[in-house]
């Protein structure tokens, strides 16, 4: 649960905030039991149709080893999943007007500057995003089917609303204004984040976490959004399974009234 920015402060859907975030890992006999039976209730927000991913590697560690093949790695997840069984089984949360389905990977860019210290804040994050859509060519522009994936180099802590990466939580998305879907990846080098999962099934199960939350909830709490638990991915956390050979997260399915 984190703080909201005023605007969304004000709406009558997230009072509290809306859940947007991985929280850590958790011992199964730690992890609380839901506080009630989970069922997703469509707010009448945009969703994402035909999600366009656009991968960026913040960070010079990204071009140190032993980081420099985990891009490419992640590149290749992104593409094999946007076009398999994770995206079709989200399309149980089509609406009128807003059919689900597969998507692809746009490009990716991986950028030393500017560069990153021991931590970085979301706003700052933020600021990163929209400078660099205005001025670099490589970046698509925003549409309502483009999410920026931003992975932040090992050894660098991500801040949000007063929580830590790796301390409260393992990575979010959230939007800028309602015209910049994005999700924010922080490097899993802490137990919390990792669960019993290695470094890239870590990376890629909670990527995918955040991907199914964006498509289902691009702007938190306006999408399909449960009061009790959360969206899609929190109700299912730190559950996962093979898609092809990547790791993902299993995702809250209200047809099967469980984790898929
Ligand atoms: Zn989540």
């Amino acid at each position: 649960m984190n703080k909201e920015n005023q605007s969304r402060k004000a709406s009558r859907f997230s009072a509290e905030g809306a859940v947007r975030i991985v929280p850590l890992h958790k011992p199964e006999t730690q992890a609380l039991a839901p506080a009630s039976a989970p069922k997703l209730v469509y707010r009448g927000g945009a969703l994402i149709t035909s999600v366009e991913v656009f991968t960026i590697f913040w960070g010079g560690k990204w071009q140190q080893d032993p980081y420099t093949g985990i891009p490419a790695q992640l590149n290749q997840f992104f593409d094999f999943i946007l076009t398999s069984a994770l995206l079709d089984q989200l399309s149980e949360y089509s609406v009128t007007g807003q059919s689900i389905g597969h998507g692809k990977r746009t490009g990716t860019i991986t950028l030393g500057t500017p560069a990153l210290s021991a931590s970085v804040t979301d706003q700052a994050i933020q600021q990163f995003l929209q400078k660099e859509i205005s001025s670099n060519t490589v970046f698509p522009q925003p549409s309502p089917n483009t999410l920026y994936f931003v992975f932040v180099s090992p050894g660098t802590t991500v801040t949000q609303a007063g929580s830590s990466s790796c301390q409260q939580f393992c990575g979010y998305h959230d939007a800028i204004g309602s015209r910049i879907l994005y999700a924010v990846m922080p490097f899993p080098d802490c137990s919390g984040c990792l669960g019993s999962l290695a470094q890239l099934d870590a990376l890629t199960s909670t990527s995918s976490h955040e991907l199914c939350e964006a498509i289902t909830d691009p702007i938190p709490g306006h999408g399909w959004y449960d009061d009790a638990n959360g969206e899609i991915g929190d109700i299912c956390a730190w559950k996962s399974k093979k898609d092809g050979n990547f790791e993902v997260q299993l995702e809250w399915s209200n047809r099967a009234n469980k984790c898929l």
